[in-house]
């Protein structure tokens, strides 16, 4: 359902999920946590964590289609993906990549290193980004966050996306056990780095880099509001794993701004979308058809459910009328629903 006067139709380049984890496309409906989450760390462990660990690269591949196939029926052509799966390292992000190229979105990987497995955990993640790196694949270096990871891990993550000249895909301080990441990694931090969440940095944090700010996310985990208008950094916009619908994430930011702040606008919250495509300029040249009046960031803020009607990337068209050009939509949901089972059993083993 677009708004009414859907005749009308107006294009925009494709949108950008500036911070996506595609492997937990398959989390809905998986096995409620052996404990109800009291805290954002709690949520890690009892949810992500274990999450993370079940997955094999035959799921890792099936869910990143699915994830795929959800962002272009939304009109984002684009994924900056942070993935994680301690059980299924090697090999992980070509899973991804595969996924991803099968449906016709663009993807940017990273393998999220960390010290929770030890050090040999740790060094494997690095050589995952390295591997893909390494091979050609589209890439950045990525980090869990500084509160699992070593002073010696994080000085490896930044030296290895210096070498490869890319920048570091880390998540700062999204709850306030991560309150002390800008004094860990304001050193390292580069303008290529993705700082995600930020929402306990301090106003003058002195980190470069993009802020990411997810709100759903956010409110989702009780992190608390990140305030993106209080830094200097440019900020872009992600959903942290829930979807790639990224006119309702801007929808939801603006909701957010103003929740507390009344002076904030659509116009500076639409920044915040666009933003997406100057860390990936490519999707500049994508095209989306969407059925709507207007795109007009004071119009959508206030729209709901504008859809696309097709999706082009690199000059293919890959979506129309509702449904995938490239790929049988009934197949990869069927294959991820067994998938799916497949991760719920291993989480209740
Ligand atoms: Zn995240």
């Amino acid at each position: 359902m677009a708004d009414v006067a859907t005749t009308r139709t107006v294009t925009s380049p494709g949108l950008v999920c500036a911070h996506h984890h595609l492997y937990s496309t398959l989390a809905r409906g998986m096995p409620a946590p052996p404990q109800s989450p009291q805290r954002f760390e709690d949520i890690l462990k009892f949810v992500w964590w274990r999450l993370d660990t079940a997955l094999d690269l035959d799921i890792i591949r099936d869910s990143a289609r699915l994830g795929a196939l959800e962002a272009l029926a939304r009109g984002c052509t684009t994924i900056i993906d942070h993935h994680e799966s301690p059980n299924a390292i090697e090999g992980s992000l070509d899973a991804i990549a595969a996924g991803c190229a099968e449906v016709g979105v663009r993807v940017i990987c990273s393998y999220g290193v960390t010290d929770r497995h030890g050090a040999e955990g740790a060094e494997r993640g690095l050589d995952e980004n390295r591997r893909f790196l390494a091979s050609g694949g589209r890439g950045m270096v990525g980090v869990h966050a500084a509160f699992t990871c070593s002073d010696d891990t994080l000085q490896a993550a930044a030296d290895l996306a210096t070498e490869f000249d890319v920048g570091v895909h880390i998540h700062v301080a999204e709850g306030t056990v991560d309150a002390s990441a800008a004094d860990r990694v304001r050193d390292l931090a580069t303008d290529k780095w993705l700082l995600v969440h930020g929402v306990h940095l301090q106003d003058d944090h002195g980190l470069a880099g993009t802020i990411v700010h997810n709100p759903r996310s956010n409110m989702n985990n009780s992190v608390g509001y990140a305030h993106p208008r209080r830094f200097e950094n440019s900020i872009a916009l992600g959903t942290d794993g829930i979807g790639a619908d990224m006119l309702e994430e801007f929808r939801l930011a603006y909701a957010a701004a103003r929740h507390t702040d009344v002076a904030s606008t659509p116009d500076e919250i639409w920044k915040w979308l666009e933003h997406g495509n100057s860390l990936v300029p490519d999707a500049r040249n994508d095209e989306v058809v969407w059925a709507t009046r207007s795109l007009d960031p004071w119009h959508q803020a206030f729209t709901t459910g504008t859809t696309p009607e097709q999706v082009t990337v690199d000059g293919r068209v890959v979506w129309a009328n509702g449904r995938s050009t490239v790929v049988d939509e009934d197949e990869i949901i069927a294959k991820a629903a067994e998938a799916a089972q497949r991760l719920f059993q291993r989480m209740e083993e």
